[in-house]
């Protein structure tokens, strides 16, 4: 992208933001972001200077490769305003899998020093079995975690449900012994929101967000654009709005966690009408959510001071015991914990 084209984008996302306090977050999508790391600068200072009164926050999630350096330096005096976080799959060998052996090239004590430091984490078939591992080497180094189960590759093999579930068993196990590890994303799921008076707000791309190509064309979420749908993994052409894309398939209109579960829309459209994907999808969503319930109920009972409470009140705690209950007594994670 050039920076005329990112100021203009700019101007009109602050232009239909309105004159409001609400903060305007925008993310910095590579590949790998500080690739164009001068023109991010270029990027940050214009908005420093033409919007001094206006809330905005920068993120781009980067490999950390090139993060030395100037780059640093400038991290650190723009604290304020712009925030990174770093892929990291885990132990060296399975980072290395997905990750062009990139492991050995991260400043870690870097990341480690930021005021909050978040790793995203892919999950692949092949770096499944050592899930609990990767997850408990980073929650042991400090990180904030974010999780993802890979799109678009194969997971066809039976084997893999079982043994997502025995890894999230082994990951229950240790949150439940260290009750200052906030559990990672895939293990705090909103159990609250089920049969409950809490509602989980669904994403909304091209209403409550947007997303433009470096030549400038608007797209309802980055995961339409030409870059993502490259090789196996497409958003068919008729669902490349994203508009109504509601559920994965028939049987969600009645399942139990259907208001927490979809909330995607460009990954729903993505496996929607690949059938061994989206039933793969379906029955990885279904172990989560069962082991989401069955560890809420397990920290609500034995650990009521564990930090995954912390900030959540009465009200909360209670809805998410009844919607936990819920879950075990109507989900069939077709897998046995
Ligand atoms: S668990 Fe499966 S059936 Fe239930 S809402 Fe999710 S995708 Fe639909
Ligand atoms: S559709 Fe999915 S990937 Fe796109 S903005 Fe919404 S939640 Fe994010």
């Amino acid at each position: 992208m050039d920076l005329e084209t990112a100021c203009k984008e700019i101007d009109k996302a602050f232009a239909e933001n309105g004159e409001t306090d609400n903060e305007l977050n925008i993310l910095l999508m590579g590949g790998e972001p500080f690739i164009e790391f001068y023109l991010i600068r270029q990027i940050v200072d214009y908005v420093r200077s033409d919007y001094k009164n206006r809330k905005v926050v920068f993120k781009a999630v980067t490999n950390g490769t090139m993060v030395h350096g100037e780059i640093q330096d400038w991290l650190l005096a723009n604290s304020d305003i712009f925030k990174v976080e770093l892929s990291l799959d885990g132990f060296e060998a399975d980072h290395n899998k997905f990750r062009s052996n990139s492991y050995s090239q991260i400043d870690f004590s870097f990341f480690s020093n930021l005021s909050k430091s978040v790793v995203s984490t892919v999950i692949i078939p092949e770096t499944l079995g050592k899930l609990s591992g990767n997850i408990i080497f980073l929650s042991e180094k400090g990180y904030t975690i974010k999780s993802v189960i890979a799109d678009g590759v194969d997971w066809s093999a039976e084997a893999n449900a079982e043994v997502l579930a025995k890894q999230l068993m082994l990951l229950i196990e240790y949150y439940l012994k260290h009750p200052q590890k906030y559990p990672f994303n895939l293990l705090s799921l909103a159990t609250y929101c089920v049969d409950s008076s809490f509602s989980l707000p669904k994403c909304s791309p091209g209403f409550s967000s947007k997303a433009v190509a470096a030549d400038g064309s608007e797209l309802a979420c980055h995961r339409c654009s030409a870059y993502y749908n490259t090789g196996e993994w497409k958003i068919p052409a008729e669902d490349i709005d994203l508009k109504e894309i509601e559920y994965l398939n028939d049987a969600c209109k009645n399942c139990c966690v259907k208001d927490i579960c979809n909330t995607c829309p460009a990954s729903i459209a993505s496996v929607r009408n690949h059938k061994e994907q989206s039933e793969m999808s379906c029955r990885f969503s279904k172990i989560l959510f069962y082991a989401n319930a069955y560890f809420h109920i397990r920290l609500l009972t034995e650990c009521p001071d564990h930090i995954f409470f912390k900030n959540r009140d009465t009200k909360q705690k209670r809805a998410m015991l009844n919607g936990s209950q819920y879950i075990l007594k109507h989900l069939n994670p077709e897998v046995a914990f």
